[in-house]
């Protein structure tokens, strides 16, 4: 079933997962298990997230260097499809710019089609490690909006619209962009080529969220948005989080969190708390979902999920 359905069907507020693909050498039963707790809440699909290739330099007798690609984990396309087949619901891989051709970008869309899969969320990605800006690859997309429009146009003869496709949007804005009013302009752009909803990078203070609504709103965007929301769940993610994703914390939670530093379960306890806050909170206004960056955790997310849905 396609998001776009889902979001225009659902009569309440549902929870979003976001799941990351497993390093190799986890097996599949391991990481079926790791999700297996959200399955009591009866997700209606998991979105998987997709990591570009990274590369390294090997060195040879003869003083150069063989380029080699290191590919950490199993790919978003293997995830979905173990997801499917045991838990029988669907699945959303992310699909990005960053290191693919188009025609690489249109075989993994072969792909999903065969597999039956018509949800994707289309990103631009990152640029690699050791780059300063993002670089799009000879013969591939530079920007979310333009594969956007390239997955509009798959087997658009036959089909019509086979994929229903997310996109994401930045309520602190994009690290990239001078400032939120040219980041939204944007992020139209990516609804213009036929986006079907936005889900937000993740933020910790609701007005953020409602400020970005209304200047969505404003710039004639109106799809659905969603907010994303993450827990914290270590201390060490107060600096890390901002650092990685350009966005703020509150005061109150950085300094509540730094104060209970020494105590693990006492910084879990508070990111939750928080966490529980916000999600209540975002219902009462009436968004149409939450969407949860689960990174690898399932115990906060369960309990949050219990307590708000
Ligand atoms: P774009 O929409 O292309 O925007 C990138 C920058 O370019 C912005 O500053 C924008 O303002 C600017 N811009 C856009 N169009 C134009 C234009 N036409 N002219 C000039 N400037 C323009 N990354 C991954 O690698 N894998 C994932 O699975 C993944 N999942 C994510 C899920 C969500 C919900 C979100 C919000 C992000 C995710 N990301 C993921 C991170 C994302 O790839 C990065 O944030 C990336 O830097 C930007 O991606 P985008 O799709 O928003 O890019």
């Amino acid at each position: 079933m396609k998001i776009s359905d889902i979001l225009k069907e659902s009569h309440k507020a549902y929870p979003s997962l976001e799941i990351v693909p497993p390093l190799k050498g986890m097996s599949r039963e391991d990481l079926l298990e790791s999700i297996r707790p959200f399955m009591d809440f009866d997700p209606k699909y998991i979105n998987v997230t997709c990591h570009r290739d990274e590369y390294e330099y090997v060195p040879n007798a003869d003083g150069t260097y063989t380029k080699r690609v290191v590919q950490n984990r199993i790919s978003e396309v293997a995830v979905c499809a173990a997801i499917m087949s045991k838990y029988h619901i669907e699945a959303v891989p992310h699909i990005i710019c960053a290191g693919a051709t188009i025609e690489q970008i249109n075989q993994e869309l072969d792909n999903l089609y065969y597999m039956g899969i018509d949800n994707c969320l289309a990103l631009r990605g990152d640029c690699l490690t050791n780059e300063k800006r993002f670089t799009p690859t000879p013969g591939g997309y530079a920007y979310a909006s333009e594969l956007v429009e390239g997955i509009r146009n798959y087997r658009r003869e036959e089909t019509g619209r086979h994929f229903s496709i997310g996109v994401g949007g930045y309520p602190e804005k994009h690290f990239e962009a001078p400032n939120i009013e040219t980041d939204i302009l944007n992020l139209k752009k990516k609804v213009d080529a036929g986006a079907d909803y936005v889900i937000t990078q993740m933020f910790f203070d609701n007005e953020v969220f409602y400020d970005f609504e209304r200047r969505c709103r404003e710039a004639g965007i109106n799809v659905p948005v969603i907010p994303g929301l993450k827990p914290i769940s270590t201390a060490r993610q107060v600096h890390m989080l901002p650092e990685s994703f350009s966005l703020d914390i509150p005061v109150e939670l950085s300094s509540a969190i730094e104060s209970a530093a020494h105590d693990k379960e006492a910084v879990y306890e508070i990111g939750t708390k928080w966490c529980k806050e916000q999600c209540k909170d975002l219902l009462r206004h009436g968004v149409p979902a939450i969407h949860f960056y689960t990174m690898g955790k399932t115990r906060n997310i369960c309990e949050i999920l219990k307590d708000c849905f």
